[in-house]
């Protein structure tokens, strides 16, 4: 059983890992940023309001965002773990997410910060642009997230290194020796994942 966060700034590659991880654990993957773009994509009420927050490159507001990880934590299929992709990143998000899991008698064990530098990055979201036209990955926009990261999302690590949750990877090189590097690490913290 695990409850897993990955962490780190947009563009470090925690989409593509968070699938890999989620088949290695058995546990399912829960992105905020994909649930958000599958309600865009349905025209959902949830949808129609998150649409002008993410194309701006801001946080979709805590209210929201709050409510629909409540409810998908309550679904049946995480009961025995989960890794969150991209939630909390706010700390009225981390506050919101140790209700949850104490309500249920659980906490989670261990976070993993995906690092990668600023111009990696802004190269990667440039190529993904061209490759998937995401709306939110305009150079422009991508600078915008890459601040609120830093403002808003970068202080939780602070918070999660202070009840010593915190295992650090480095993002760069191949998506194989990322996972590899990531495995390693929670191996490490005697979180054993097995890799297909
Ligand atoms: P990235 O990590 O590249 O920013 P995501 O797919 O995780 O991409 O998120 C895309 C957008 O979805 C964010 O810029 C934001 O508008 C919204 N979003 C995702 N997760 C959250 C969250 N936890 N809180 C607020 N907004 C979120």
């Amino acid at each position: 059983m695990t409850r897993l966060l990955l962490i780190g700034p947009p563009g470090a590659g925690k989409g593509t890992q968070a699938v890999r991880l989620s088949e290695a654990c058995g546990v399912p993957a829960i992105s905020t940023g994909d649930i958000f773009r599958a309600n865009v994509a349905e025209e959902t009420e949830l949808g129609l309001k998150a649409k002008e927050f993410m194309d701006a490159g801001k946080y979709v507001p805590d209210s929201l965002t709050n409510d629909l990880v409540r409810s998908r934590l309550h679904e049946a299929d995480v009961a025995g773990g989960f890794l969150l992709d991209g939630y909390p990143r706010t700390t009225a998000q981390v506050d919101e997410l140790d209700d949850i899991l104490a309500a249920g008698g659980h906490s989670l064990d261990v976070v993993v910060l995906l690092v990668a530098d600023s111009d990696e990055i802004v190269t990667r979201l440039s190529k993904r642009a061209l490759d998937q036209g995401r709306s939110d990955d305009t150079e422009e926009v991508i600078r915008h997230r890459l601040d609120v990261y830093e403002e808003q999302t970068a202080p939780l690590i602070d918070l999660y290194q202070s009840r010593d949750l915190v295992v650090t990877v480095d993002g760069l090189g191949s998506v194989d020796a990322v996972t590899t590097r990531i495995t390693d690490a929670l191996l490490e913290r005697g979180i054993v994942l097995t890799l297909n």
